[in-house]
């Protein structure tokens, strides 16, 4: 019986698995970190507040995580409107599957990892305890434990079969990976309402140029490729794709989507819709929900870890529900518009 399964072991789950001491902790997670393995879809900018926190636990990032080159200017642009506008960004370009091997490296030996295991099934049983349910190395195993975390990402199982009835609001990200073939590499923010509400990024690294986007779900293939199309205008060059990638990504639209579990089953991380609704940046918020439930679970244990965790993610919960009044600045084409007219912030590039 274990006190604390965590399923996931991205930036949520390994910062809660390196914090969780004294307790006996499982981790589970599908990655496997070999070639040709399942690999977070990302744009690997590891932004200011995630730096912040990384600064707060004493962390130091290694350069092995790190890739060429380091962007120091975001190229946005309009396509509703034509226009264009470059603005400072302190953002650190790095791989994010290093990224999530030098984090899982970091869990202390005491707590028990165990990569390509992917859950497949999980219950409550009547003594309120749990069984999960995993396949690793074409074997099925079952353990238990008193707790179950769900720090699983945007498509959750623990949300999923839980919280079946929970909504919130998503798109699928698209990703592709191209040998970079511009002269001079970059990284870009694209606003096309003809093909999301949302934005698509295209960022360089270690001679690969990735472009991507989050579409409503409904024909975000083609989407895509609409975009590749009306990019080329824009001197954007596509050879052909290295790899593309796919995912679910969340996009909270109110104080109501978060969801923080009950029960004994805990979300954390973007599995309990903390990411930003403006940048879709979420690693800073995968670490800081899982620093609090770290904390909320080191005291007594009961029905108030629940009201504790709920405390202690309520700045963040703030935080972000802040940043949808930030939305309509950048995601209403009028707004967007006047700002990005008014030069306000913007950066003149000297050629
Ligand atoms: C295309 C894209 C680009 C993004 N770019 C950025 C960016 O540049 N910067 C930024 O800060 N944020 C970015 N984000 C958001 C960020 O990636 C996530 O918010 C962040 O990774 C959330 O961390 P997490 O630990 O909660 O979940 P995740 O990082 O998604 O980790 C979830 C883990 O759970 C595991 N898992 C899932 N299901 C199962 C299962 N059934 N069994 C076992 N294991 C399972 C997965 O293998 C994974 O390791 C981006 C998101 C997308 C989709």
């Amino acid at each position: 019986m274990f006190d604390v399964v965590i399923i996931g072991l991205g930036p949520a789950g390994s910062t809660l698995a390196r914090l969780l001491g004294g307790k006996k902790v499982l981790c589970l997670d599908k990655k496997t970190f070999q070639p040709g393995g399942f690999e977070k879809p990302c744009g690997g900018l590891l932004a200011p507040d995630a730096q912040k926190t990384l600064a707060r636990f004493d962390l130091n990032l290694p350069k092995s995580v790190l890739v060429d080159p380091q962007l120091f200017a975001v190229r946005t642009l309009d396509l509703s409107t034509g226009l264009c506008r470059h603005y400072q960004r302190f953002y650190m370009n790095m791989d994010r599957t290093a990224f999530d091997r030098w984090m899982v490296s970091l869990i202390p030996p005491e707590a028990e990892v165990i990569h390509g295991a992917l859950v497949v099934q999980l219950e409550r049983r009547p003594d309120g305890c749990f069984n999960i349910t995993y396949q690793a190395k074409g074997q099925t195993h079952t353990v238990s434990a008193k707790r179950i975390v769900g720090a699983d990402g945007a498509d959750s199982c623990v949300r999923r079969v839980f919280f079946p009835s929970h909504h919130i609001r998503s798109y699928t990200a698209v990703q592709q990976w191209f040998k970079e073939t511009h002269k001079s590499p970059f990284y870009s923010c694209i606003f096309d309402p003809a093909q999301t509400d949302c934005y698509s990024w295209s960022v360089s690294k270690d001679g690969y140029f990735i472009f991507g986007g989050a579409y409503p779900s409904l024909h975000c293939r083609q989407r895509f490729e609409n975009q590749k199309q009306a990019l080329k205008k824009y001197g954007f060059c596509f050879a052909e794709p290295v790899k593309t990638q796919a995912c679910r990504v969340l996009r909270p639209a109110s104080w109501q989507e978060f969801c923080l579990g009950k029960d004994g089953v805990f979300l954390i991380g973007e599995a309990a819709g903390f990411i930003s609704p403006s940048s879709l940046e979420g690693i800073s918020s995968a670490m800081i929900s899982a620093l609090r439930l770290a904390r909320a679970l080191g005291q007594n244990p009961g029905p108030q870890e629940h009201r504790r965790y709920a405390r202690g993610v309520l700045a963040l919960r703030l935080k972000l529900w802040a940043k949808l009044f930030k939305c309509p600045f950048m995601y209403q084409p009028f707004l967007r518009k006047w700002v990005m007219k008014s030069g306000l912030q913007s950066i003149s590039i000297i050629h």
